[in-house]
């Protein structure tokens, strides 16, 4: 069966980027009725925190990306990859590397120098026995390098971007894999990203990775270290960047990038949902864009995802969001607009007035494009004063338009009960003989 996961790392809110990658893998999980897994990243316990861990959750969970199992944390997993970095020193794999960070410096500074990109030039991965002891003896601590041959030819078929092809001799020299041990017992130190993602995805037997191209060079060096602890490498998917107005990488400085934001502003979980589907993935009908996440993946196929960066579209978000606003009943909406007019400053009391909220929601719904339209929307209902644009008032001084709304007004009056029909119908009457 298939086997999915997102594996945010707690270190800032739910973002956007993260929240798409979360829906396709999501998508394909249910399309393929197989798991969709929820894994926590906090091995960087500096940058890693609690609050980031509860807003990633609470994020997923209002945009309906349930999880099937987890949530996992790697911090609690330590001694699985102290296990599996063991192992590939047993088998040869991964050496003790003694160089000092001043060494490593000297190193960047002379390919620096030669106008070479910076590498670990691989300089302890044969020591022998006597040059080990040596280090050692200094009080040099190591850390622990995986081996990465220049020569090998890393190739993969991503199922996004068909036949990959990436050179040992372009990841940078061996990698490590494991920091100095902080503590004397120990035989190293805390286990880095990659080592980490590919142990926990063996263990957790993921048949697809589906991630951001962000990660391309990373999955070269994870197939290394597959295939070095004898196990079988997942699928891959890379999926494109989501990118501003001016198509470069969205960023924090495009202001609104957390799901937080969008669900202040007034998105609703199910629209914002339906449009992160729609950032790199087509329908086969390309003229749908309306569906729930279920609808979604039943037709979902990550050979309909683009190669190509997709642009976030405001215009396209409210066109959905508005979609979705104009659907609901006032009975659905009126919870969601209550905190809108409260922060408004409108005087509602929420227990005695809601029949006439649930009107008012009736009333003003189909005007909506986010849930924070509600204040202004409802202004001629909840204000005390209002304000007339300048152009309104200008309209409303011409000759004879004070005659025609008070004939409006005595028709209005001797009706009972107003429906819309009737409305545009007396003022079509009174109007006519104008034209
Ligand atoms: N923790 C990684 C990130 O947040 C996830 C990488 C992966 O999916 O393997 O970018």
């Amino acid at each position: 069966t298939v086997r999915v996961r997102i594996a945010p790392s707690p270190t800032g809110n739910l973002h956007i980027g993260t929240a798409r990658t979360a829906v396709f893998n999501w998508l394909f999980a249910h399309h393929h009725h197989g798991k969709f897994i929820l894994r926590v990243e906090d091995t960087d316990q500096e940058r890693s925190r609690q609050e980031y861990t509860d807003n990633i959750q609470s994020g997923l969970a209002w945009l309906g990306l349930t999880w099937d199992e987890g949530p996992f944390f790697q911090t609690q997993r330590l001694a699985l990859y102290r296990q599996g970095i063991q192992t590939l020193l047993d088998k040869g794999f991964a050496y003790r590397c003694y160089c000092t960070p001043e060494e490593l410096e000297q190193m960047r500074e002379a390919q620096k120098a030669k106008n070479q990109a910076p590498r670990y030039d691989n300089r302890h991965r044969h020591l022998t026995e006597e040059q080990r002891q040596a280090f050692e003896a200094e009080g040099r601590k190591p850390v622990i390098r995986f081996i990465i041959d220049d020569d090998r030819e890393i190739v993969w078929h991503d199922l996004i971007r068909g036949k990959m092809t990436w050179k040992g001799s372009d990841l940078g020299g061996d990698m490590v894999i494991a920091r100095v041990a902080d503590d004397p017992d120990q035989p190293f130190g805390q286990p880095l990203y990659n080592l980490a993602v590919v142990v926990d995805d063996m263990d957790m037997k993921i048949t697809h990775v589906i991630r951001g191209e962000d990660h391309i060079a990373n999955t070269a060096k994870q197939i290394l270290l597959y295939e070095a602890l004898g196990e079988t490498v997942p699928e891959f998917a890379h999926t494109p960047l989501i990118l501003n107005q001016e198509g470069r990488k969205l960023s924090k400085r495009d202001g609104v990038t957390s799901i937080d934001d969008f669900r202040k502003m007034g998105f609703l979980p199910e629209a914002l949902a339906n449009y992160m589907t729609l950032l790199g993935w087509t329908a086969p009908d390309s003229t749908q864009e309306i569906f729930t996440l279920t609808e979604a993946a039943q037709q979902f196929s990550l050979e309909r995802v683009n190669k190509a960066g997709a642009k976030f579209d405001w215009d396209k978000l409210d066109w959905i969001n508005s979609q979705y606003l104009h659907k609901m009943s006032g009975t659905e909406l009126v919870d969601l607009l209550v905190p809108y007019w409260q922060e408004a400053g409108y005087p509602i009391n929420v227990d005695s007035d809601r029949p006439w909220l649930e009107k008012m929601a009736t009333l003003i719904g189909p005007s909506l494009t986010r849930l924070s339209d509600a204040a202004k929307e409802s202004v001629l209902l909840f204000g005390e004063t209002v304000d007339y644009s300048e152009e309104a008032i200008a309209q409303m001084k011409q000759e004879g338009v004070k005659e025609l709304l008070q004939a409006v007004l005595d028709k209005i009056e001797v009706s009972s009960q107003l429906t819309e029909d009737e409305a545009k119908d007396t003022i079509k009457q009174v109007t006519k003989p104008l034209k």
